[in-house]
């Protein structure tokens, strides 16, 4: 048979939901459709993120700096020969009482369009940037030209600004919502409960409540429609948690696990110390939530050092004193490392076998491992995500433990829990989590908290400083490694790869060595090779190391409690509930530890203010607080996959009452009707905003 010519790749169709919609080319559908936008509802359900105003207009006469919009005619256009590569055109606006120029960068379209004579809406920041002509400019600003086929999208009345859609343009996406608008999408039937409606009289409703948000008609008309619409972010994604939590409630088959007075007290022995107060407290929580016959689903949550990972034993050991099995997953392979040896050391001479599992395990070690897990021969497995693959399967899974939980990901909680038949969860997190965060991000969990810290320690006196004068600090590390203690010197460079960061902690491990000659200078950065990074924690953890050099590969979980010195390098670069993070390796002893915050560049008198906050407490829950206020729950949470919700036009700080609300309303209505059979609309609702996300198709 001759040799087939290979056929071009098909471009494949744009999908059939987006038909109807015209004026928009097929790679836009395309680029639409890959966000999640692929039929007119879909489009219509996409909420904006903020609104302009653009319904005054400005006489070009009263022009000040600031947003403005303007109804004007275009007197000239220039488009400058030396700018011809990349697209440039300025125009004159002159609407009668003035003129005013307008520059736009990067447009192909702009001169094309744009012919003396022609009336038009510009709106956009109006500015002096001095340059060649100094005076007031539009800069790259929204244009329309006002002609038969004016169409009102970004200028002339309240226009709504969309979160971006890689692809698809602002313009793009207000045609294409404008006309999935107006081919019935709007029709949409309404899902709020009337329960939740009659006590919101004010709010759109029913057909009229998409187009008030997309193209409210004045601004009191906004307002309520942004009260609706925040309302509804919160309840829709309430439900969800209700719906979660009330699911796994339900499979309640065989999960019991009592723990006798004897059991118990064998478990406590194995402690070298007596567990805090509060450790005590959320060991009863568990207890009871064990012997319940519903699966537990809690979280854990405990300020850096405050001893979670010893509650976790506990509530690790029922499982196997009731001849199960547990897990205790890590997200890095040094707290895996850690935690490993910490418990084989509170197990030593017991019965219970315990196995690590990395990623970085040889083909064999791992298969011993999958081995005795399968076989029920090993109680107890710590280790990273290695532990989710497919092919690690427990003879009779009954607890899971997810250290650092913000680093793993709902699924990822979910896909430990698979692995048992009625997997107790719990979850522990060493981020302080505000109050409204916690409802959302992990709303449908009960919560423990440890509120105290085991004795003996000493607070860490912390100081921001100026990057420039470190003597003070660098004098601290070399008095306390004489007095028998050690110092982390963090290079905490934002940087994903961890490269920069690991090329600046080389830099500063060779500059300490030549520093401190008489001293032994450790190096820890991700890029190591496994063993290396196994090699250079053990040996400081062993004392041998005076001065680990290192990124933020340290700041989850580590525990060395001789540790007393701590240097930030830019710790202007990082958030405060992370810094609080780092601080808390140190002050792990009754030894005085002191933390000093280096702040570099440019920013650092603001940065140098917004660290005060850590030189003030250290709790950790203030500190979150502020962290939250300063950078949003995006940030604070860490990646979208955490779990962390992403609301358009909702906002956790500044709508806590609301959210509030919406979550008693969601979990009062999931209460009274647990699959939501009587309320189909917002059902599919519910599912087609969150179903993928929280993993609620087994759900509902
Ligand atoms: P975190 O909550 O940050 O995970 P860890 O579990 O690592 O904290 O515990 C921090 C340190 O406190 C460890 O060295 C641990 O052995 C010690 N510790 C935990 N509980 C107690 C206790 N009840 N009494 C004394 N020391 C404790
Ligand atoms: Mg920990």
């Amino acid at each position: 048979m001759p040799p087939r010519r290979r056929k071009p790749e098909p471009v494949p169709p744009p999908p059939p939901g987006l038909d109807a919609l015209t004026g928009i080319a097929a790679p836009r559908r395309r680029a639409l459709a890959a966000a999640g936008l692929r039929t007119l509802h879909d489009l219509v359900a996409f909420l904006p993120r903020a609104h302009l105003d653009r319904s005054v207009f400005t006489p070009i006469s009263a022009l000040s700096e600031g947003e403005h919009t303007v109804r004007a005619r275009v007197l000239t256009v220039r488009v400058p020969r030396f700018r011809r590569r990349v697209p440039f055109a300025e125009a004159v606006l002159d609407d009668g009482t003035g003129q005013v120029r307008a520059l736009w960068f990067g447009r192909h379209d702009v001169k094309t369009r744009l012919v003396p004579g022609v009336e038009l809406l510009v709106s956009g920041q109006v500015g002096d940037d001095g340059g060649a002509r100094p005076g007031l400019r539009f800069r790259n600003p929204d244009f329309e030209i006002l002609d038969a086929e004016f169409e009102g999208l970004a200028t002339g009345g309240i226009i709504a600004v969309y979160p971006a859609v890689r692809g698809a343009g602002p313009m793009t996406l207000r045609r294409a919502i404008r006309q999935a608008l107006d081919l019935g999408g709007a029709k949409a039937r309404e899902h709020l409960p009337a329960t939740v409606l009659r006590r919101h009289p004010e709010w759109p409703r029913g057909p009229a409540a998409y187009p008030a948000i997309h193209r409210p008609a004045s601004p009191p008309d906004l307002e309520a429609a942004r009260s609706r619409w925040i309302y509804d972010e919160f309840f829709v994604y309430e439900l969800g948690m209700a719906l979660r939590r009330h699911a796994v409630r339900r499979r309640s088959a065989d999960a019991a696990i009592a723990v006798s007075p004897d059991v118990e007290r064998r478990i406590r022995a194995r402690l070298p110390f007596p567990l805090t107060r509060a450790q005590d407290r959320a060991f009863r929580e568990i207890r009871a939530d064990l012997a319940s016959g519903a699966p537990m689903n809690r979280l854990l949550q405990g300020d850096v050092g405050s001893g979670k990972t010893a509650v976790a034993f506990t509530a690790l050991l029922a499982a196997v004193a009731a001849g199960g099995q547990g897990v205790l997953l890590a997200p890095t392979e040094t707290l895996a490392e850690q935690h490993f040896r910490t418990l084989t050391g509170w197990l030593a001479g017991s019965r219970t076998s315990t196995v690590l599992l990395t990623g970085s395990a040889r083909a064999a070690a791992r298969r011993d491992v999958l081995a005795a897990l399968g076989s029920g021969s090993a109680h107890l497995a710590v280790g990273t995500h290695a532990l989710l693959e497919p092919d690690v399967a427990f003879r009779d899974l009954r607890l899971a433990v997810v250290d650092e939980q913000h680093r793993f990901g709902v699924r990822q909680r979910a896909a430990i829990g698979a692995k048992g038949r009625a997997t107790h969860i719990l979850v522990m997190t060493a981020t302080p989590i505000p109050r409204t965060l916690a409802l959302t991000a992990f709303g449908d969990l009960d919560v423990s908290t440890l509120d105290e810290l085991p004795p003996g320690r000493t607070p860490v006196a912390t100081r921001a400083l100026d990057a420039t004068d470190l003597s003070e600090a660098w004098e601290q590390v070399a008095a306390q490694v004489a007095a028998g203690r050690q110092a982390y010197v963090v290079h905490p460079l934002v940087d994903p790869s961890d490269r920069v960061a690991a090329r600046s902690a080389v830099e500063m491990h060779a500059h300490l060595a030549g520093v401190f000659p008489g001293l032994s200078v450790g190096l820890l950065h991700g890029r190591l090779p496994a063993a290396e990074k196994a090699e250079a924690m053990e040996s400081f953890r062993a004392g041998r190391t005076h001065i680990l050099v290192s990124t933020v590969v340290i700041e989850v979980g580590v525990d060395v409690p001789n540790a007393t010195v701590m240097i930030v390098a830019n710790a202007e670069r990082f958030g405060l509930a992370q810094l609080h993070q780092l601080r808390g390796r140190i002050g792990r002893s009754s030894h005085p530890s002191s933390c000093w915050l280096a702040v570099g560049g440019e920013a650092s008198r603001e940065a140098l203010r917004r660290l005060r906050i850590l030189e003030e407490t250290q709790d950790g829950f203030r500190i979150a607080e502020a962290d939250l206020a300063l950078r949003g729950p995006g940030e604070f949470l860490g990646t979208r996959q955490s779990g962390a919700p992403a609301f358009h036009l909702a906002d956790l700080v500044r709508d806590r009452e609301t959210l509030l609300e919406a979550r008693s309303a969601a979990f009062a209505l999931v209460e009274a009707d647990p699959p939501l059979r009587r309320h189909a609309r917002l059902r599919e609702v519910v599912l087609s905003r969150l179903g993928e996300r929280l993993g609620l198709g087994s759900v509902l």
